[in-house]
């Protein structure tokens, strides 16, 4: 199945992350691009495989699973980004390379005696609205704790989505301070989980290294199904 236009918007994505990463005086080696393929067909990852896609972000477990069987042998990474539900965690950690919304300690504990190892980002709630994905930032090292703790978890660090109501820049300023906090528990967990279609350069420019794009990439989404 052909996707017009999926190679042309997949490499200026790559410039733009190049380009960004230039003027934060950082090495793009130092980032992975997950393109975030939700609601788009398995066709539609096979394709981005074919154009050198390594990583994929999915954000529902169904859909994910389902994927990731029929696209097997493809040796995708497959990262899930979305809201996890406890009774689903030990499914999704059968195909996940890694799960970005670790965001309270039943999931953790959940995960925690899995016979692979699996990729963990804590995520973080930059609103001050708790219905928000994401852990309080004042509960933050206990999470982080309990997930270096686990033995099928490998703290790679932190992930957040900018809040709509606030400048990107600032937000992912204070990403940035959480991402010390964390390190300073592990200095290995270093990685930030930051930045989508319209704030990957400001994502970059504070320190992301996993960069979550979705419709820049893949164009606009379906409806979900
Ligand atoms: C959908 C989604 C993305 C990608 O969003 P775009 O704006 O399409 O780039 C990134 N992160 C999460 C958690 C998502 O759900």
């Amino acid at each position: 199945m052909a996707f017009p236009g999926l190679s042309d918007r997949l490499e200026t994505v790559r410039a733009g992350i190049a380009d960004a990463c230039r003027q934060a005086n950082r090495d793009p080696a130092e980032t992975t691009l997950i393109v975030v393929t939700k609601f788009h067909p398995a066709s539609l990852v096979a394709a981005l495989a074919g154009l050198g896609v390594r990583d994929v972000g999915e954000n529902r477990h169904q859909e994910a699973q389902q994927k990731a069987e029929e696209l097997a042998q493809l040796g995708l990474n497959w990262h899930f980004v979305g809201q996890l539900q406890t009774k689903k965690a030990r499914q999704a950690a059968r195909y996940a390379h890694a799960i970005h919304s670790i965001d309270r300690e039943r999931l953790v504990d959940a995960l925690a005696e899995g016979d692979r190892v699996i990729d963990a980002f804590v995520q973080i709630n930059l609103t001050d609205d708790p219905g928000r994905g994401g852990v309080a930032p004042a509960d933050l090292e206990p999470l982080a704790e309990r997930v270096l703790a686990a033995p099928a978890l490998r703290l790679r660090g932190v992930m957040a989505v900018a809040p709509l109501e606030e400048e990107p820049a600032r937000a992912f300023e204070r990403l940035a301070g959480y991402s010390a906090r964390v390190r300073a528990l592990d200095p290995s967990a270093s990685a930030i989980s930051a930045g989508m279609t319209h704030d990957y350069r400001e994502a970059i420019a504070h320190g992301a290294t996993h960069l979550r794009i979705g419709s820049a990439i893949t164009g606009n989404r379906p409806e979900p199904r």
